[in-house]
């Protein structure tokens, strides 16, 4: 890895970060806070939440098994990605290298940032070359986005191959694991000391049944984590979201049997789905979602939307021709889908 000073903007590592009250006050024993010029009514609304997320951390470095040090909490994992831009490319000048197809935000990200975005096509397995990868790259890329389980794909990269670009590259790998909690494969989180080029993203939205409360993740070197600190908005975890997050994280248990729960609802819904008259293919996955190759997926999906149900539409992606992207929801749900589809001519 090249040193994380010249992988970082000037502008950026220079900065001298927003101290906020909260920032500068740190001890135990205050109980009259005059400082942060707050409402004292209104308890406990009135107050500025902690800038840096420390309870919350403390609880999430315990089940994720990294150290406080190592997280990054943001407004959902979107504010992460586009920190990865607003951190490390230079506009104009920086590009960065990713799979395709995978998740939207990457792109328009790149594009907001006014960032050259290359994409590199995956296999006909979903699956991702390496050596493809660090082809596009050159001493203007800083950053290769990789998802995994990949979305709209559904399906793990290949772990082997994964590995060769985080030996090789000289800068970022981001590696967004937002599916990761339905995956069985060990996450690249507890690879992170020995890839200090190592990003990963995280999020509650998905496992964690908790897209309302706009929490993300990313765990990194300490090193990096600073630098997206630095950067973020000083209050950009709501207070709300903290406590709903610390709640939920009381008891990870709920979460391991929704997951259980979705897995065994998925391998249902994809046998059914498969004896579909209008069903061509559906793609090994593991996540909570499978992509599926239909016979007119413009038609299916307008007919679904007719009937109250609705999927993503991936038709227009590449090498998702014809694809409908289904995410596994209820038995009651995924069965009113099947019955619908059932119906169709
Ligand atoms: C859903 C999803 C996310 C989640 O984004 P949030 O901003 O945390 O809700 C991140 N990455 C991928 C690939 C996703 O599919």
């Amino acid at each position: 890895m090249k040193p994380l000073e010249q992988l970082t903007r000037k502008n950026i590592w220079k900065l001298k970060p927003y101290s906020s009250a909260r920032d500068e006050y740190s001890g135990h024993e205050a109980h009259v806070f005059l400082d942060a010029n707050e409402n004292p009514y209104n308890t406990p609304y009135n107050r500025y939440p902690d800038p840096l997320q420390r309870e919350l951390k403390k609880r999430i470095a315990q089940i994720k098994e990294v150290g406080q040090q190592q997280i990054f909490l943001g407004n959902g994992s979107d504010e992460a990605i586009d920190l990865c831009y607003r951190v490390f490319t230079e506009p104009h000048v920086d590009n960065v290298v990713a799979i395709e197809p995978t998740y939207g935000m990457y792109k328009v990200c790149a594009d907001i940032n006014d960032v050259e975005y290359r994409r590199v096509l995956l296999d006909d397995n979903f699956d991702i070359n390496a050596q493809q990868l660090l082809q596009r790259t050159d001493k203007h890329t800083k950053i290769i986005w990789i998802c995994s389980p990949n979305n709209p794909t559904g399906n793990n990269l290949d772990a082997n191959e994964i590995e060769m670009v985080l030996q090789s590259f000289q800068g970022l790998v981001v590696i967004d694991e937002a599916y990761g909690d339905f995956s069985s494969q060990k996450s690249w989180r507890y690879r992170l000391k020995d890839f200090p080029n190592l990003i990963i993203l995280n999020t509650m939205s998905k496992a964690w049944g908790c897209a309302g409360i706009r929490l993300g993740m990313a765990f990194a070197s300490e090193e990096i984590v600073r630098l997206f600190n630095k950067v973020k908005y000083p209050y950009n975890v709501n207070q709300l979201s903290q406590q709903k997050a610390l709640e939920m994280m009381k008891d990870p248990f709920k979460v391991r049997e929704w997951v259980n729960i979705l897995l065994q609802e998925r391998s249902r819904l994809i046998n059914a789905f498969m004896q579909l008259p209008c069903c061509v293919k559906v793609y090994p996955t593991d996540a909570n979602f499978f992509l599926a190759q239909v016979s007119d997926a413009n038609d299916i999906y307008q007919y679904l939307i007719e009937k109250g149900v609705v999927v993503r539409n991936r038709t227009k992606v590449q090498l998702c021709n014809n694809c409908l992207r289904i995410t596994v929801g209820t038995r009651n749900e995924n069965n009113e889908l099947l019955a619908a589809l059932r119906q169709l001519q």
